[in-house]
């Protein structure tokens, strides 16, 4: 399934699909050092982006996931329909309120 045109596409959806999570538990990206195992049962290869969460306060748990799947996980989410896409950038705002600067020349 192609889920993403443009790169920006992707990114602008994963910020909403963070919106979902706490703060404290959004998926970051990293770069493989050694081989890791996708959630989804595919190999990771080192030097590949890849997108993590950690599952713990401590982060010694943590779940990893490869871009492929990630995309189809976010595609899936936020943008298979209208309601998830509407909540999820609802969410999204609530956490990242504009900057000041705009919000006062809106309330002039
Ligand atoms: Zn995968």
């Amino acid at each position: 399934m192609a889920a993403y045109h443009s790169e920006k596409e992707f990114l602008r959806s994963l910020k909403r699909f963070n919106a979902l999570s706490s703060q404290q538990y959004e998926w970051h990206t990293g770069i493989s050092e050694k081989e890791h195992e996708c959630a989804f049962g595919h190999p990771i290869p080192s030097e590949n982006l890849y997108f993590k969460k950690f599952l713990d306060m401590e982060g010694e748990r943590k779940v990893r996931v490869c871009k492929k799947c990630m995309e189809q996980l976010v595609f899936i989410t936020i943008d298979s329909d209208r309601h998830s896409k509407q909540l999820s950038d609802r969410l999204y705002r609530e956490r990242h309120p504009l900057p000041k600067k705009i919000l006062k020349t809106t309330i002039r």
